[in-house]
């Protein structure tokens, strides 16, 4: 089938996109590039031997949507594109609420327009909020998110809801994902942040590969095993397959499913970067700082839903998620630059 995939040239769209072309399916990816780079897919293709078709365009664009909904037979919408970083959501609230709200809202315009009613969102474990027990399932009431990208994700997920219960005609998949880490084995694609990395793995492995001095531990007094926060980190491959399982269910699903894709395993913050240490041969200077705010504790997936109705299950180990971050990095000391 054809599959659009907005965002397809990003972190985890890149990743699926290779999987969906392994898999056999056609590609268009629409992506504005704002945090991307075209070279990402140009490797996908070299490394399937597969070619994709790339549109460099926005979601809010609604003009170009139609075009490109009447150009390509779409099947399905895979939909990653958006912002994503959340301090600068608290700064920016209005580009997190146009990119990420109102960018759905016109790509789910165009799709109906188009009569593509089938769509795969990725959303975040974020909305859960606080305060519930570990591990989370999928069976919990939605929580407060703490901040503007977060509330976006929840905004979204009850447009599409809303969306869902308008229209039988509609299949829906919310992809609640936990801590997205690594590369593909090739050590060709990989996480390319923009600037100072936010997310612990990309900081750790350009501490590793000599571009930053020291990784700051922010917290070490949490009530965890070691007192560093606790987060359940999942290889990309892995969460890229879970796409292409979940694009197989929207095909015999109507209405709205919501599954984790998570590991079910939490690790603390000194654990992966022993794990890391270990993988790479490189040693990683960290100093203790105080907590980030807003940081939990700890936090993991219940991944038995996913087990049970998609038959998936997140199979690499923390060792291969540093394994592949570090021979992506290695190879890759700038990026895609
Ligand atoms: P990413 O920034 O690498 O990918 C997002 C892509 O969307 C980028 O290629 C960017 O250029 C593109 N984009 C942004 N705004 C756009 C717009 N208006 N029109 C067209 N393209 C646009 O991020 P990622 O880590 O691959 O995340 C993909 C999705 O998964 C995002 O929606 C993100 O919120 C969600 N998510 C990510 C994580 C994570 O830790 N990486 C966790 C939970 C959920
Ligand atoms: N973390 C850290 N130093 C960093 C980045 C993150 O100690 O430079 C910690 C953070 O406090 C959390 C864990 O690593 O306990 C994962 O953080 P990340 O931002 O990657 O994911 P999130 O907190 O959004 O789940």
């Amino acid at each position: 089938m054809t599959v659009l995939i907005t965002g397809g040239a990003g972190y985890i769209g890149s990743h699926t996109v290779l999987a969906l072309l392994e898999a056999g399916h056609e590609v268009v990816v629409l992506d504005n590039l704002v945090n991307a780079s075209r070279e990402s897919l140009r490797r996908v293709e070299r490394l399937t031997e597969r070619t994709l078709i790339f549109v460099e365009g926005d979601i809010r664009d609604r003009t170009l949507l139609d075009q490109l909904f009447s150009e390509h037979a779409v099947s399905a919408v895979i939909h990653f594109a958006g912002l994503k970083a959340v301090g600068e959501s608290v700064q920016q609230p209005l580009s997190y609420y146009e990119n990420n709200v109102a960018g759905t809202l016109v790509l789910c315009q165009a799709m109906q327009a188009a009569g593509v009613t089938r769509l795969v969102f990725s959303s975040s474990a974020t909305v859960y909020g606080d305060g519930h027990p570990m591990p989370l399932h999928e069976g919990l009431p939605t929580g407060e998110p703490t901040n503007p990208y977060g509330r976006s994700k929840l905004i979204v997920e009850e447009l599409l809801r809303d969306l869902a219960d308008s229209d039988s005609a509609w299949s829906i998949v919310l992809l609640r994902y936990f801590n997205p880490v690594g590369a593909h084995a090739s050590g060709q694609i990989g996480e390319d942040p923009r600037g100072i990395p936010n997310n612990l793995l990309p900081y750790v492995a350009q501490v590793a590969v000599g571009r930053r001095d020291c990784l700051a531990i922010f917290g070490s007094d949490y009530s965890t095993h070691d007192g560093t926060g606790v987060r359940d980190y999942i290889h990309v491959m892995d969460l890229a397959e879970g796409h292409l399982c979940a694009l197989h269910a929207l095909a015999e699903r109507q209405g709205v499913h919501i599954w984790n894709l998570g590991t079910g395993q939490g690790h603390s913050v000194l654990e992966v970067v022993k794990a890391f240490e270990q993988a790479s041969g490189q040693a990683v200077p960290y100093r203790i700082e105080p907590r980030r705010p807003d940081d939990v504790a700890a936090c993991w997936a219940d991944a038995c839903l996913a087990e049970r109705e998609l038959g998936w299950k997140a199979w690499r180990s923390l060792a291969e998620m540093m394994a592949d971050t570090w021979r992506w990095q290695h190879n890759n000391p700038d990026g895609y630059r």
